[in-house]
């Protein structure tokens, strides 16, 4: 019997998966980690487990205290879940264009949900500048005490993924990886993964696959933090240079727009049975460049995020898409959406 005592044990350790078509098209090898099968059906379990481990450790999470995040959803689902197991109480700031379904899942495991206005970071009501108010407010008048997870700037999260991320893709491929690429929300993915992968052969390659509307690309291409465009796409898309991305390295950056990533969430759902989020779908867009850039006969690993059911009002809504001048899938077109 193999047996996960409890849930925060089954966490990572999630499978590689050989993505058919991208692998067809390339000549390479395209995997995606299966991120969307942790528990809180994204990535973001890894670094919010590791975020409560650090705090426990350092003593400044104690039982029954309480655990406060700015998300835009999935850290605060995976906060949340891994909070109910250990005895932890969750408060998540979240901006209110945030889809639906991740807030209604957050309130279902029992968080204290505060929406706020999206508005950048430069601005004090921003969603992290207020999480991080409201951490400091409640440590003072909470009886076990409150945490601020801090997941853009505690690096407790990449060093989540350098510990589990990068050395489970690095034992599955049996050493072979040639290529990572990753979208950047907080950083810790991609900087944690590229670290490991780095430290097991520095001729790895790293991509970034930055979508429009964040400043990365540019950044990594020119030096300069500079924003065009926007993406429907919800949890990526960076402005700043957080302490998780600092130092990550970085060998090359794409910028992918939605009209490129989007059709291959349908994609990947209709041909594969894989049921991704938009993130996902900017994740696969970059595995493809890189594949093309790098030549056939290559492994190349990226991450398939979160589940898509978590946007099924807005990444799988005909309204929506036609709205955003996006392509409609004919089985949504003909069904008239979320109609079975
Ligand atoms: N995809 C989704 C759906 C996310 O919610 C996030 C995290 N916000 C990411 C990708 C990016 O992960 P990271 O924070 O590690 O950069």
């Amino acid at each position: 019997m193999t047996i996960r005592n409890g849930v925060v044990e089954a966490i990572g350790n999630t499978p590689l998966i050989k993505l058919k078509r991208a692998s067809q098209e390339t000549g390479c090898e395209i995997l995606g980690k299966a991120e969307f099968m942790n528990p809180g059906q994204s990535v973001k379990d890894r670094a919010a487990l590791a975020i409560i481990r650090d705090a426990e450790k350092s003593g400044a999470l104690r039982p029954g205290g309480v655990i406060v995040e700015g998300t835009a959803g999935n850290t605060g689902i995976g906060l949340a879940l891994v909070g109910n197991a250990l005895g932890y109480r969750s408060v998540i700031v979240i901006p209110e264009t945030q889809s639906q379904e991740k807030k209604d899942m957050l309130r279902l495991a029992g968080a204290t949900l505060v929406e706020v206005p999206a508005v950048g970071y430069v601005n004090p009501n921003n969603y992290v500048k207020v999480s991080g108010r409201l951490a400091e407010a409640l440590a003072k008048t909470e009886p076990n005490g409150a945490i601020w997870a801090n997941q853009f700037d505690n690096t407790a999260n990449r060093q989540g993924h350098i510990e589990t991320t990068g050395p489970e893709i690095w034992q599955q491929t049996d050493g072979k990886v040639d290529g990572f690429v990753s979208a950047v929300g907080t950083g810790g993915t991609l900087a944690g993964v590229a670290i490991a992968l780095k430290g097991f052969n520095p001729k790895i390659r790293i991509a970034l696959a930055d979508p429009m509307g964040a400043a990365l690309y540019a950044y990594y291409t020119t030096g300069e933090l500079k924003a065009e465009g926007s993406s429907i796409t919800e949890g990526i898309g960076q402005g700043r240079i957080t302490k998780n991305i600092e130092g990550a390295p970085i060998d090359v950056a794409f910028q992918i727009p939605d009209e490129e990533a989007i059709p291959l969430c349908f994609q990947l759902l209709e041909e594969e049975g894989l049921c991704l989020g938009g993130s996902s779908g900017i994740n696969v867009a970059g595995a493809l460049r890189l594949a093309k850039e790098m030549g056939p006969g290559h492994t190349i690993v990226t991450i398939l995020c979160d589940y898509g059911t978590r946007y099924q009002s807005k990444l799988f809504n005909p309204d929506f898409l036609r709205s955003k001048n996006l392509p409609v899938p004919r089985w949504l077109e003909r069904d008239g959406g979320l109609k079975d």
